[in-house]
């Protein structure tokens, strides 16, 4: 008779978190064999990407360009609109869909490859032994030989900001408004600041962002933000840019922004976003042997999400930037294959960045700015999506692509897009550029027509008509 020795752990690998990290890492060590638990503190599995961040700031930009018919109106006018009064429940319809969707999804995910899932608050005992907390008050502790910390982050709150969740908001606050205001002030011209000005601007809401800088998005190609805030301006945004923050009352019930300057900016809602710390307070670190930083961060090796404590990974936003779903995704993948001794993925040099604003900018590889700062010779090709058959469809005026490239080797450096679709068209490029390819792919390649893409031909041809010199006629 043969007696098996008992295994050490309850579990393989037990993740902390369901988000887009603590998912794609579960389920990829479940591919491999291992027995894997996720432990998820909210009622529903999804994280803040499903719950409050990505999906939802994205379903109600869906929801707004489709009931305004605001990707209409270059062809019926500025006046056209699909739904004449949309108030906040037309927005959570949509909403409510989406998410329960995603979370079916996932679940059913976890179901299909015997992924166990636990609700309840994760803190740590030790190193491989970890407690859970349920809502109802009861704890047991589990043993893994692994752990993926997949926390993720949630909006900083600064004491001096008098946040009601009513008229004075962070991000969490804005996917179950009860109402929609009739005038909004962003504090913050970061991604997710410039995400929901331009959606509610898109509602017809006045908007007035703030920003202490004198410029925003400071990692995306001047020549792109120009020509976006050229297109907030001319639909009604208004900027306060390089001016502090001193402070916020509430007057009269409403929220006042009073800045550094002196200016008063009052509106019916203020949105803060003073950017996320990573949610690790409850963890109990110092029981396993870590320590994360004053924003809750943690420190990791970049190439496979260890941390210092070797059977101890961390994933997605709580080890700080890139900060993405898009990123989360491949670390979650990378630390499953590492702590299934896999051969573990090289994530490619050039990751995308899409900020879905209205309208949407996506951008990849050095803008022209970098290029300049790296004494790289380049030149520059740019096409606007009015000069193309599918834009005129569209009635599209606003909307450019800009490719930068070497002068020496002809390489594509950097593919920059605002206009519709520029979060799908951006892959194009960055498969190029991922390639080492030269910008005569642009050149030589046929292209569907009429389609939007048709834009990098344009702009390649702008820059091979600039830099290629004429033979001349014997
Ligand atoms: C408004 C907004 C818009 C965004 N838009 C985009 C976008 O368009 N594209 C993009 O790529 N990214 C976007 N992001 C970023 C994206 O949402 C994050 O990068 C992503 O969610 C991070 O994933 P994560 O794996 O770190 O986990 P998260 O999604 O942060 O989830 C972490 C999970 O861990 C759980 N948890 C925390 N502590 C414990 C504990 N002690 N015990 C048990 N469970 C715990 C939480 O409840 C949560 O479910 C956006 C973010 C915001 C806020």
């Amino acid at each position: 008779m043969t007696t098996q020795t008992p295994k050490p752990y309850d579990y393989d690998l037990v993740i902390i978190g369901s988000g887009p990290s603590g998912r794609r890492a579960a389920v990829q060590a479940a591919k491999f064999g291992r027995s894997v638990l996720v432990v998820e503190k909210d009622p529903r599995v999804g994280g803040v990407s499903v719950h409050t961040g990505t999906i939802p700031s994205k379903t109600l930009r869906e929801t707004v360009l489709n009931l305004t018919g605001w990707r209409e109106r270059g062809i019926y006018g500025l006046g056209y609109r699909v739904k004449k009064d949309i108030d906040a429940a037309d927005l959570h319809a949509r909403l409510s869909k989406t998410l329960n969707y995603e979370v079916d999804v996932l679940d059913h995910q976890f179901a299909r490859n015997r992924v166990s899932v636990e609700r309840g608050l994760a803190r740590f005992k030790n190193q491989h032994h970890i407690e859970i907390l349920t809502e109802a008050g009861q704890s047991h502790t589990i043993s893994a030989d692994k752990i993926v910390i997949a926390t993720g982050t949630r909006p900083y709150r600064p004491a001096n900001i008098p946040f009601d969740d009513k008229v004075v908001l962070d991000s969490d606050g804005m996917v179950s408004l009860e109402t929609l205001p009739r005038s909004l002030t962003v504090i913050g011209g970061g991604v997710i600041g410039i995400e929901y000005a331009t959606i509610f601007s898109a509602l017809d809401v006045r908007v007035t962002i703030v920003e202490a800088r004198d410029s925003m998005l400071d990692f995306v190609d001047r020549e792109i933000i120009a020509d976006f805030m050229h297109q907030l301006r001319d639909s009604g945004v208004n900027f306060r840019l390089g001016t502090p923050l001193a402070g916020i009352q509430i007057e009269a019930g409403q929220p006042v922004a009073i800045l550094e300057d002196g200016r008063r900016v009052r509106s019916d809602m203020l949105l803060y976003t003073g950017g996320r710390s990573g949610a690790t307070d409850h963890l109990n670190l110092e029981a396993c042997g870590l320590k994360a930083d004053s924003r809750g961060r943690l420190k990791v090796d970049p190439d496979t999400f260890q941390t210092d404590i070797p059977n101890i990974y961390a994933t997605g936003d709580v080890i700080g930037f890139p900060s993405l779903a898009s990123t989360s995704l491949e670390q979650g993948r990378i630390a499953a294959c590492h702590a299934c001794h896999q051969d573990v993925p090289h994530a490619p040099q050039f990751f995308p960045y899409g900020i879905y604003s209205v309208p949407e900018i996506s951008t990849v590889g050095l803008s022209e700015e970098q290029a300049r700062a790296q004494h790289i010779p380049y030149e520059c090709g740019i096409a606007r999506f009015r000069e193309t058959s599918r834009g005129h469809i569209m009635g599209l005026h606003g909307g450019m692509l800009k490719l930068v490239i070497s002068l020496e080797t002809r390489k594509l450096l950097g593919v920059h897009i605002v206009g519709e679709s520029a979060t799908e068209l951006i892959h194009i490029g960055q498969a190029v550029l991922n390639f080492g390819g030269t910008f005569d792919y642009f050149i030589d390649a046929t292209f569907n027509y009429p389609t939007l893409a048709e834009a990098y031909k344009i702009a390649a041809l702008d820059a091979w008509n600039r830099i290629t010199p004429r033979k001349t006629e014997t």
